[in-house]
C-alpha cells in the first residue's frame, strides 16, 4: 500500500476553527459573574505535538479562566507527591455519573469523592497538596501549572475575587468532605486553594502545551523538563477519559475517543497520547457545561487527523 500522506496539522487546525465558528448556540456560564461577561464570539484552536510543533488559529492569545481544567494539573501534582495508589485510595478512580458539583455522589459512597476531576474529588485533591499554609500549597500549584505550560501562569485577581465571593456550593462540599474524613487539614484552606487554582488565566496555546506535556509522556516538549513521571501519565489520562467532560464524558469517549478536560471558562484540552494535544477556547457552553464550539473543533480534528485512541 502507498505510504500515508504527511499530515497537514496547520490546515486541519484552520478547518476545525472554521467549522467551530459556523456553530451558534450555547451560553456563557453565569454562576461565576466574571464568566458571564467574556465576549462569547471568541474562538481559538491550538495543537501542539509531542515533539513541540505548534499550530494555532483564531483567538489563541486571549487569556481565559482555566477553571475545571486545573483539576488535571493538581491531580498530576498530588500524584507526583503521594503516588497513584494513594490517590486512588483517598479519592477514588470512578466516574460519578453526576453533575460536577454534586453532593449526592458523596452521600452515595460514604464520603468518598470518587473522581479527582469533579469538585468534591478536586477539593479533596487540593487538600493533599503539600504545604503548611494555603500560600505554600498555592505556590506549588501555580509552579506546577507553569511547568506544564512552559511559561509563567498567573492568577487573575478579578476571576479569583468573582469566584471567592460566590463559591457557597463548593464551601458546602468542603465541609461535607471534612465531616466524612475525606479531606486533609482545614476545609477552608482546601477550598481557598481550589478556588485559586480555577482562577488562573491561560491562552489556548498555553493549554495545548499543558496537554502536550501529557501527550509527551510527562515531559514538556518546549522546555524539555520532566514534569510528570511517565508511569503516572496513563492514570491521569484514564481519569480524563472517564470524567473529563462532565456528564457528557461517555458521549465524548464514544464519539471522539480522546481523554479530555473541559472547564466552565470555555476551554477544552484533549490529548492523543504519544502524538499531540488539542486546546480549544470559546465561552458558550451546552447544558452539560462543555464549550459548544470547542466540541465541534475537537471532533473535526479527531476525524481529520485520525486521533481516536480506540481505532486500533
Ligand atoms: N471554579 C469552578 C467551580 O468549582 C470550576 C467549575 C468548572 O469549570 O467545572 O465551580
Amino acid at each position: 500500500p502507498a505510504a500515508a500522506a504527511p499530515r497537514d496539522i496547520g490546515a486541519a487546525v484552520r478547518a476545525a476553527l472554521a467549522a467551530a465558528r459556523a456553530v451558534t448556540g450555547g451560553r456563557n456560564a453565569d454562576y461565576i459573574p466574571y464568566l458571564a461577561d467574556v465576549p462569547p464570539e471568541l474562538c481559538g484552536v491550538a495543537v501542539v505535538t509531542a515533539d513541540g510543533t505548534v499550530d494555532t488559529a483564531g483567538d489563541t492569545g486571549y487569556g481565559f479562566a482555566i477553571e475545571s481544567i486545573s483539576k488535571v494539573m493538581t491531580l498530576a501534582l498530588v500524584m507526583e507527591e503521594i503516588g497513584p495508589e494513594a490517590v486512588r485510595d483517598r479519592i477514588g478512580a470512578d466516574p460519578t455519573g453526576l453533575p460536577f458539583n454534586s453532593v449526592i455522589a458523596l452521600e452515595l459512597h460514604d464520603g468518598k469523592p470518587l473522581s479527582p476531576l469533579v469538585n468534591a474529588g478536586a477539593i479533596a485533591t487540593a487538600s493533599l497538596v503539600p504545604g503548611a499554609t494555603a500560600e505554600e500549597k498555592w505556590r506549588r500549584i501555580l509552579a506546577f501549572q507553569s511547568k506544564m505550560a512552559g511559561t509563567g501562569i498567573r492568577l487573575s485577581q478579578e476571576v479569583n475575587r468573582s469566584e471567592q465571593t460566590t463559591n457557597f456550593h463548593n464551601c458546602a462540599i468542603a465541609w461535607l468532605l471534612f465531616s466524612a474524613g475525606a479531606l486533609e487539614g482545614d476545609p477552608l484552606v482546601a477550598l481557598d486553594v481550589y478556588t485559586r487554582q480555577c482562577s488562573t488565566l491561560v491562552t489556548c496555546s498555553d493549554l495545548a502545551m499543558m496537554g502536550a506535556t501529557l501527550a509527551n509522556g510527562g515531559v514538556n516538549p518546549a522546555t524539555g523538563e520532566r514534569v510528570i513521571r511517565a508511569q503516572n501519565v496513563p492514570h491521569i489520562l484514564a481519569e480524563m477519559m472517564m470524567e473529563g467532560l462532565y456528564t457528557a464524558s461517555g458521549d465524548f469517549a464514544f464519539t471522539v475517543g480522546l481523554p479530555g478536560k473541559s472547564g466552565v471558562g470555555g476551554g477544552i484540552m484533549a490529548v492523543a497520547p504519544g502524538d499531540l494535544a488539542i486546546a480549544t477556547f470559546s465561552p458558550p457552553l451546552d447544558d452539560a457545561g462543555n464549550s459548544v464550539r470547542g466540541l465541534v473543533a475537537i471532533a473535526e480534528l479527531a476525524k481529520s487527523l485520525n486521533l481516536n485512541i480506540f481505532r486500533g
